[in-house]
């Protein structure tokens, strides 16, 4: 098992490089973006880029493809249009994901602009790569997405959950819930970082005293938002595509977006982000969008696979040709991980079967699993894989 793990995430002042050339990922405030934002986007993907970008698990745009030499107009048109951050380091600790039903100029939406404010500042603490937070909406909608530090509304104030605790704080109101959020993050950094990486839930496991406002954790279940569309299952998580509260939500195969269907909806309206692989159009007739998912039962929403080959140095397959070839093979109820190498970027977590590509087009078979997990079939051909 042979693999790099990178303790950073890209971003438009620092790209990263990967086999299609570099990578460059667009934090939008609060995931969304005006129409013009999106064009302008576009057209950057198709005059710098390889013409793809990907809908990231943190609710980013990510540009495919960059040449090295475009690197630096992308940055002149980004900048125009107000989405480039003072340095490299507090676009880093921007990493604020706020639900895309939050209702604009709401309480979360607030409280995430102040988040993300105090993180850009000189005096804001210096978290690692990867650290981040979530602010939620009622019912809660990001409780799968991955944050070290989640906000969720409670009665008229906030939770502030540290990931993997069973203690929280509490907030009177949106100021409150950010100033502590932030002091939770300056917490963290007493004893939470080695070797310059860290994470909340890794830094909970080693016992650090409490702060002395912590709460032991409401027993109160949090139901999970069910998306409003036709065929969705209720309770569904992530939310399917269809009508939502503020729009409508629409799937990519793989979180992968095109050009030209970013174009294409940004005529219909603004934009939310999800990190659902799937993205909100504030509109409210049904969009068309060339090639985005609407059926909530189309099996590719419940495919992930990774960039693969040839976009991955790392992988040892074209694993997304593969993820289509399978689909219309997938139970209902079933779900299937494709995975270049076994890192898992796409997934770590277990799926019915999980794929890992060990060799050119050879993969090894994980059933509810993970990517790490034990394969109980190794080294199968494409056309020999049982699902
Ligand atoms: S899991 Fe996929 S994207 Fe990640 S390093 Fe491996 S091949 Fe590349």
């Amino acid at each position: 098992m042979s693999f790099t793990v990178k303790g950073w995430c890209p971003g438009a002042l620092r790209p990263m490089q990967s086999g299609d050339g570099l990578v460059l990922r667009i934090r939008a405030h609060n995931g969304r973006l005006e129409p013009e934002q999106a064009q302008a986007i576009a057209d950057l993907a198709w005059t710098h880029g390889n013409g793809l970008m990907d809908l990231t698990s943190r609710a980013n745009l990510q540009l495919r493809g960059l040449r090295p030499a475009g690197h630096a107009a992308a940055i002149a048109v980004l900048t125009g249009i107000g989405l480039v951050d003072r340095d490299a380091g507090a676009e880093a600790r921007r990493n604020v994901v706020l639900s895309p039903f939050a209702a604009l100029d709401g309480p979360a939406w607030h409280l995430a602009q102040a988040i993300a404010q105090a993180m850009t500042a000189p005096n804001a603490p210096q978290v690692p790569g990867k650290f981040g937070f979530s602010v939620d909406t009622d019912p809660p909608a990001l409780a799968d997405t991955p944050a070290d530090i989640r906000l969720r509304p409670q009665g008229t104030g906030w939770l502030i959950l540290p990931d993997g605790g069973d203690w929280a704080l509490t907030a009177d109101n949106t100021a409150q819930a950010a100033a502590r959020a932030v002091a939770l993050a300056h917490w963290f950094m007493q004893g939470g970082v080695r070797d310059g990486r860290g994470r909340m839930r890794d830094h909970l496991r080693r016992g650090p005293a409490l702060p002395a406002q912590a709460i032991p954790l409401p027993s109160s279940p949090f139901p999970k938002y069910s998306c409003d569309s036709a065929a969705g299952p209720a309770g569904a998580h992530p939310p399917g595509p269809g009508a939502a509260p503020n729009g409508w939500l629409l799937g990519f195969a793989f979180g992968q977006i095109t050009a030209r269907q970013l174009t294409q909806a940004a005529a219909i309206g603004p934009l939310r982000l999800t990190p659902w692989r799937a993205l909100l159009i504030e509109c409210t007739a049904r969009p068309r969008i060339e090639g985005a998912i609407l059926d909530p039962q189309d099996p590719l929403l419940r495919i992930r696979a990774c960039t693969g080959a040839p976009g991955c140095p790392q992988a040892l397959a074209d694993v997304r040709a593969l993820a289509r070839r399978l689909a219309p093979r997938l139970a209902t109820g079933q779900d299937l991980h494709v995975s270049g190498c076994a890192k898992g970027c796409a997934h770590q977590g277990a799926a019915s079967v999980t794929l890992v590509a060990t060799g050119r087009d050879r993969f090894d078979l994980i059933r509810d699993g993970g990517p790490r997990d034990p394969a109980i079939l190794s080294g199968l051909a494409p056309d020999r894989i049982p699902l």
